[in-house]
This record gives C-alpha cells, structure tokens and sequence, in this order.
C-alpha cells in the first residue's frame, strides 16, 4: 500500500477560514482510507502557538520526511492547499519538488491531486491568482490602518463630539450628546452597528465630515478610548486634559459587549457572494454586497443601503441566482471569443518579473564588487612583487580580501536558486489549457477563487433601474482590460 503524511495547521486569518485542526485530521484520515493510503504520521502545527506557527516547525519536519526519507514516502496530504503555504512561491517550488520526486500532493477541499493532469495546473493557476489578491488585501488593509491610525490622532483627524482649539479638545455639546446616545443605544438597548447608523441618519444627523453614518463609524465611536477622557500617546493612552463624554459604567459595559459579539463567529462565507462590490447600485452607484436574505431567496443589496439605512439609499436588490448566472456565462463566452492566453500570462510573468528583476540586479551588483576585489587582488601582488608592501600587510590583506570574496560567493549562490525557482517555462501551456476549460476549471475552484479571478477581470457590471427585482437586469459588464484591444495587440505582436 502506498504509504503517506499529513500536514495540519490552523489558518492565521482566522476569519476566512475555521476548519479545526480536528477537523482537518479527521478528512485526512478519512481520504487515506478510502483511497487506500497508509497513513505514517500527521504533522500537526496547531498545537503551537501563533508564534510558533510563523516558523513553521512542524512543516519542515514534515518536508525533511517527505524529502530526506525518500523511499519512505509517497504522498503529502493536506486538507486544502493553503495549509501547504499562503506564499505562491513556496507553494509552486513545494509542488516542483514533489512531482520531480515522484511524489504527489492531494489537497482535499481544492480537489487537488497531482497524479491528475489538469489539478497540476489548477494549482499554479490558483497559486498565482492568490498571490495577487494578497497584495491587493496587504495594500488595502495597510492604506486603511494608516486612516484608523489618523483619526486617533489629535494633531491629524478630527474627533466627533469635540473640537480643536489651540491643538487642545474642547467639547461640543451637541456632538457629545450624540456620542453620548451611541454608546447608550449600543449598551443599554442593544442595538446593532447598522440599526445605530440608520436611525441617526434617518434624524439628520451627519458625521464630522458631512457624512452619512455607517457601521464602521459607529464602531469606530464605540471603540475611541478619548470618549473616557484618554488620548492615544506613542502607541499607548494616557489620561488626557479633555472632558470626558462616557463615563466608566457606560464604557466598560459598551466593551463587554463588543467583546462577546466579536466571539461570535460572522455569517461569512468568503466568496459566496462572487459579485460583491463588482455590481454597482442603480441608484446611487455604490458597490452592491450580500444582501439580507431569506433562505429560498438570495439578494445583493446596496451597500450604502446595508451600511447606513433606507436615507443613503433603498436597498435596490438583484437576483443572486440570476445575477450570478448571467455573468459566469458572458465571463465564459467572452474569455474563450478572444485568444487571452498570451496576454494573461504576461500578466502573471510580469508578477514574478518584479520579483526577479530585483534578484537579478542585485546579482549584478554582486559580480561587479567581485570583479573589483579580483583586480585589487592583483594590485596587492604587484604592489608585494615591487617591496611596496612588508610580507605581514600583505598576508593580511589577502586574507581580508579572500574572506570578503567568500561570502559574496556564498551570497551570489543562494540569489542565483532563488532565481531558478523564480522562472517557470511552462506558464502559457498551463494558462491556455484553464481558458480552454473554464466552465470545467470554474467547477471544480472554490467559491473564493471564482471571486478572485471575477474580480482580477471585471471591474464593474451595472444595473437597470427599476421598481421590482425583475426589472434590475444586468445591462453592462465593463472588463478592467480592453480585452479586444489586448487580445489583437498580441496576435499581431
Ligand atoms: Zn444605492
């Protein structure tokens, strides 16, 4: 019987994914057993802390067995392929290394098995894809907390409930009454972000900005330490002179409260709502977002309307099932009329080429300092040669220069793999074969892949106004790519 390994983990973002390391063993197990693998061992990475699981002690122990050991050794089995690696790089070098081994990788939610032909390229295509929604959440999120980090600030944003005077907060009566009722509706009547929002804005009333309110600025209320009279001082709060506006009671219960609801886990299906944020409101424009359905009925809803209540703008609701269908088939349709592949995979080739420029010019760099020690070499000799220099200097700065010269040597090595692992010739086959099969490819994917491919190529898809759900039908899908333009650019290049 072949034999094999698992590897556990438990995913760092815990909001896109929770399948318990129990769990994950229990569908290893069960895989190995019904396709008759034995199964040698688990590594199991969950039982470490957060710290730990930054190295990742387990996974080499578990990459040493697979690779080490060799004839020990047939399969590594994983529940889904991000346990494998979130990094593209790692993870394509990863599956390089098992198939040369003959080995094969089985990612059991991806449907990935690597004695499969095709699941080897889902695996680059998902890897690559992943890769580029990562940045875009790291550029994202680290543009966002740069806004939360201003409005904490005094010198920077402004604060609802107080104004600035002479750098110092002084109250503003109205503003902290409003405050002052958030914090109340919140604690005491137990309502929610949205129902807050909504309800101020259907009373007129606007935020610092002129704004309507949304869930994230009542939360941003809810959560602003200076409403207890502290201000945000290198990184930590201290007392600060302003008039406090909660007092201890209020805030302490208001914090019991965020804290239990952020326990429970959110209704949040990554990608199941593949659309979100590409289809724009009739009305208003905003990107729609998963709306408030019923079981047998599903919506997208305006986000302006989810987030500030009927005032921003009426909720506008489309058809989920027929939203989504009608976009996959012109997806469909459209990708296969034009000849992509080559486009597309430039686009991924230009991905890693920002990777390995940088490696390249550092090599480059690196040759030159050694070429410049090579020649100072032969000044030292000449130098030796004519009694400039004693014997002792000379055996000195040999040695020195000899020394320097290994570890540019040592460097230029390490650069030099990272380079190879960086160049994949077999791209274009692989990106051609997924166009040629979209429908197959779009199947078999995760509901969070869909959404990243949909949202890496549609930029957005308007609405028709109207007065029932039947009468919003889709009336423009925009490609963030002039795809025709593209598409003939690369046939004639
Ligand atoms: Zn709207």
């Amino acid at each position: 019987m072949p034999r094999a390994i698992g590897y556990v983990r438990v995913s760092t973002d815990k909001q896109l994914d929770n399948t318990s390391i129990d769990k994950q063993k229990e569908e290893i197990e069960k895989y190995c057993k019904k396709h008759q693998l034995t199964l040698v061992h688990i590594y199991d990475e969950g039982a470490h802390s957060a710290e730990n699981m930054k190295d990742r002690k387990m996974f080499k122990e578990m990459y040493h067995h697979a690779f080490d050991k060799e004839e020990d050794i047939d399969y590594v089995v994983v529940f889904k392929s991000d346990r494998i690696s979130r990094d593209n790089l790692d993870a394509l070098y990863i599956y390089k290394r098992i198939t040369e081994a003959n080995k094969h990788l089985i990612c059991i939610a991806d449907n990935i098995d690597t004695r499969d032909k095709n699941a080897k390229l889902l695996y680059h295509i998902m890897s690559l894809v992943a890769e580029l929604e990562r940045d875009m959440i790291k550029f994202r999120t680290s543009t966002g907390m740069e806004k939360n980090h201003e409005s904490g600030n005094l010198n920077g944003g402004k604060i609802y409930g107080y104004y600035t005077e002479n750098k110092e907060l002084k109250l503003d009566p109205n503003e902290a009454k409003v405050v002052k009722y958030i914090f109340e509706k919140y604690a005491i009547d137990q309502w929610g972000y949205r129902k807050i929002a909504s309800n101020l804005n259907e009373q007129n009333i606007q935020t610092k900005n002129g704004k309507q309110w949304t869930i994230t600025a009542v939360k941003t209320i809810l959560n602003n330490r200076i409403y207890i009279g502290e201000v945000k001082w290198r990184g930590d709060y201290q007392k600060g002179k302003h008039t406090r506006i909660i007092d201890d009671n209020l805030w302490n219960e208001t914090q019991k409260i965020l804290r239990i609801k952020s326990y429970i886990p959110e209704k949040l299906h990554p990608g199941s709502y593949p659309l979100s944020g590409l289809i724009k409101c009739p009305e208003c424009g905003s990107p729609m977002v998963q709306g408030n359905s019923s079981k047998k009925y599903k919506y997208y809803q305006c986000s302006r309307n989810k987030n500030s209540g009927k005032c921003a703008c009426s909720s506008n609701l489309i058809n989920k099932e027929y939203a989504e269908q009608f976009v996959f088939n012109y997806f469909y349709k459209t990708l296969k009329s034009l000849n992509l592949t080559v486009p597309i995979t430039n686009t991924a080739m230009s991905t890693i080429s920002s990777e390995v420029e940088p490696i390249e010019h550092k090599i480059k760099d690196i040759k030159i300092e050694l070429q410049r020690l090579t020649k100072k070499k032969s000044n030292i000799i000449s130098w030796r040669s004519d009694d400039v220099l004693d014997e002792v200097t000379f055996r000195q700065q040999m040695k020195d220069i000899r020394n320097e010269e290994s570890k540019l040597f040592q460097f230029l090595n390490t650069l030099e793999k990272q380079l190879e692992q960086r160049q994949k010739p077999n791209l274009v086959e692989n990106v051609s074969f997924a166009i040629e099969k979209l429908e197959v490819f779009f199947e078999v994917i995760s509901n969070e892949d869909k959404k990243k491919i949909l949202h890496s190529f549609i930029d957005s898809i308007y609405v028709n106004r109207g007065n029932s759900t039947k009468e919003r039908t889709i009336k423009e899908i925009k490609f963030k790519f002039d795809l025709e333009y593209i598409s003939q650019f690369y046939q004639s290049a």
